[in-house]
C-alpha cells in the first residue's frame, strides 16, 4: 500500500522505534503516548482494519497475540496492560493499517467508550 504510514514504517522509509520484529509482525512505540508504555504491533502485510480480517489472514493476528505477552514482560508490565484495536471512524482509527496498541505502565481509565 503506497500511501500508508505503517507500510511505510515496515520498509523502513519513516523511522520509528522498533521493540520487537519477525518476519510477520513489527513492534514500535507509538509517537503520541497516551501511557508510560505505548506500543504499536502490526502486521507487516498490509491489512486496514480488525473489518478486513477473515479466514485467510486471520494467523497473523493469531501471532499477534502471541507477540503481545512477550512484549509486555519484556517492557515489565507486570500489573497488566491494555490492548486495543480503534476501528473504522466511529472506533477513532487514523491509521488504516490494523494496528494493536498496548497501553501500560500506570493504571488506566476504566473508562471505555
Ligand atoms: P489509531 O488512532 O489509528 O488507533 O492509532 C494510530 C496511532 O499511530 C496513534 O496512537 C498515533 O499516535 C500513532 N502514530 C501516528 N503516526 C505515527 C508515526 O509516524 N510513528 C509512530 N511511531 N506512531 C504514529
Ligand atoms: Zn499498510
Amino acid at each position: 500500500m503506497e500511501n500508508c504510514l505503517f507500510c511505510k514504517i515496515v520498509k523502513g522509509d519513516i523511522p520509528s522505534t522498533k521493540v520487537y520484529e519477525d518476519e510477520l509482525v513489527l513492534a514500535f512505540r507509538d509517537i503520541a503516548p497516551m501511557a508510560p508504555t505505548h506500543i504499536l504491533v502490526i502486521p507487516k502485510n498490509h491489512i486496514g482494519s480488525v473489518a478486513e480480517v477473515n479466514a485467510e489472514n486471520a494467523s497473523v493476528v493469531a501471532h499477534i497475540f502471541t507477540v503481545i505477552p512477550k512484549i509486555a514482560e519484556a517492557e515489565g508490565l507486570v500489573h497488566g496492560y491494555r490492548v486495543v484495536s480503534n476501528c473504522g471512524s466511529d472506533g477513532g482509527q487514523t491509521v488504516h493499517h490494523l494496528h494493536f496498541h498496548i497501553l501500560g505502565g500506570k493504571k488506566l481509565s476504566t473508562e471505555m467508550a
